[in-house]
């Protein structure tokens, strides 16, 4: 975009929500995402900070009728590229839509925009004595609208589901500049196509999403957890399957390797006995009395496998738990300044194998990996740590989560469980997805947005001749 050009488009943008909420991109390094220098360079011409969604659809129209590029962004916590833009164009920021409508406590709803942070719906929930279960790990600055762009999860998405379970409407500007609203209030619905769903998971390729009515539930009256701790790694991934399928269903199972041990357990808060290889974070809830005949279960379940569970005595106790497992990916940054995270899905019952392969998988690309995540859904979190300076162990990281993402489609799983494709796993669709599939998904693609201007580069790659532009990829 030429100079002229690009002072144009600020000023048009500057027209509809004001000078002070747009730009030009002076530094496009500012606007990488939690997944730092492995995404591929930032490219944007312009940036601009909607405070309505008439301002986004203002922005939207303008842009559709043009063939401007728009990068839709959130928190910017997303570990797969998915906000960094890479065509030009306009970056839209939605931090300043952050109006709240109240808790509707007849139908436990809240209604708030999509630039609302996700720790604000948890305590606007808890206020309220209710509870909004999704809890994807950096709440403080993940937004509402990142959440439901990418269906996030979190720890307790064993037992509640992850954000599109908990997500009744969505208002959303679509490619052309059309304010929608998707959805309704009622807790069950057959009448039209379900759009809502469809830009749940859509990473800002389908429209953006300007505001959402979702759904709470009664806080728990209890929780109760702690550690369940084992000698052996393989004993350790197969009890939790056996745990799941002897009846029990915690609200959460995270499992952390040798490896992450090894890193975290000066921290611990609890002695750690010497010989632990694998490690489970387990919490039940319900209502009171409820949570600890389940803990008793889970104990009896555990009890041939494992070599010590510990359950936390008081909910200050639990609560340190969860702190020490939220510490790991910061401490594992330390270590060698990055790390590229892995997001697969296996089936439960092979999440043993799956940690192993993972294991030889970073062993074969001489990289430092150690494993924590989300066990009871078979979600894998590897870290495949880098030198952010240093090219050769960016790429050897790209071939690790190239073989992870083929290792967890050999067991029956999927490329991504909750962080998204972004642009980082663009390519891992293709072998995924049947082409039918594939065409089917650049379809609907292609019909919401025909000009293709919406997060270019993401997600499901429609065809080139479709796309014009080709966008390189990070490697073949
Ligand atoms: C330390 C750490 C821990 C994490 N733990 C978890 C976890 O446990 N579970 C989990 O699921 N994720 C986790 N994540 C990943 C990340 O927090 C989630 O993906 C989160 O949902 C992203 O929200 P965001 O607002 O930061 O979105 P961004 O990163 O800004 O954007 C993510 C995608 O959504 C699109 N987007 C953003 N806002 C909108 C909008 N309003 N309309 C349309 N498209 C939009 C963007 O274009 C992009 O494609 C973690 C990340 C970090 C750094």
């Amino acid at each position: 975009m030429t100079t002229t050009i690009r002072t144009s488009l600020v000023e048009a943008l500057a027209s509809i929500v004001g000078s002070r909420f747009a730009g030009q991109v002076e530094d496009p390094s500012t606007l990488l995402d939690a997944a730092g220098p492995l995404s591929q360079p930032p490219r944007a011409d312009a940036w601009v900070r909607p405070k309505t969604p008439g301002e986004v659809a203002g922005v939207l129209a303008w842009c559709y009728e043009r063939g401007v590029a728009v990068t839709p962004r959130g928190g910017a916590t997303g570990l797969s590229g998915g906000a960094v833009p890479l065509s030009g164009g306009v970056v839209i920021a939605l931090d300043r839509l952050t109006r709240v409508g109240g808790v509707d406590h007849r139908r436990w709803l809240l209604d708030v925009g999509a630039g609302v942070t996700t720790a604000h719906v948890h305590r606007l929930a808890r206020e309220n004595g209710l509870n909004f279960p999704p809890d994807p790990g950096a709440a403080e600055q993940s937004q509402i609208g990142g959440n439901i762009a990418t269906n996030a999860g979190g720890p307790h998405a064993l037992k509640y589901g992850a954000t599109r379970a908990w997500v009744t409407g969505i208002e959303a500007v679509l490619a052309p500049g059309e304010l929608v609203r998707l959805g309704a209030p009622v807790r069950k619905d057959s009448s039209e196509l379900d759009l809502k769903s469809l830009l749940v998971g859509s990473e800002g390729t389908l429209g953006i999403i300007t505001g959402a009515l979702v759904r709470l539930t009664p806080a728990p009256e209890e929780r109760v957890g702690g550690l369940a701790l084992f000698a052996d790694a393989r004993a350790g991934a197969t009890a939790v399957g056996d745990l799941l399928a002897s009846g029990v269903l915690p609200a959460a199972v995270e499992y952390f390797d040798a490896a992450t041990l090894a890193l975290v357990a000066a921290t611990c808060p609890v002695e750690l006995p010497t010989g632990t290889a694998f490690g489970l974070l387990i919490e039940v809830d319900g209502r009171a009395g409820e949570a600890a005949r389940e803990w008793r279960e889970v104990e009896d379940a555990l009890a041939g496998s494992s070599s010590a569970v510990l359950r936390a005595g008081t909910a200050g106790e639990l609560q340190r738990l969860w702190d020490w497992r939220h510490s790991f990916p910061g401490v594992v940054m330390t270590l060698r300044g990055g790390f590229r995270s892995g997001d697969v899905v296996v089936p439960v019952d092979q999440l043993a194998d799956a940690l192993q392969r993972t294991g030889e998988i970073g062993r074969e690309y001489g990289l430092r990996t150690c494993s924590f995540g989300h066990g009871g859904d078979g979600n894998l979190h590897p870290a495949f740590m880098i030198d952010p300076r240093d090219a050769g162990e960016i790429e050897r990281a790209h071939r690790a989560a190239d073989a992870l993402a083929d290792m967890a489609l050999e067991l029956g799983g999927t490329v991504s469980g909750e962080h998204g494709i972004g642009s980082l796993k663009a390519r891992f669709m293709a072998r995924q997805c049947s082409p039918a599939v594939l065409r089917a998904q650049a379809a609907v693609r292609l019909a919401l947005d025909p000009k293709l201007l919406l997060n270019p580069g993401k997600k499901v790659l429609p065809a080139p001749e479709a796309r014009g532009d080709p966008i390189p990829s990070i490697a073949s």
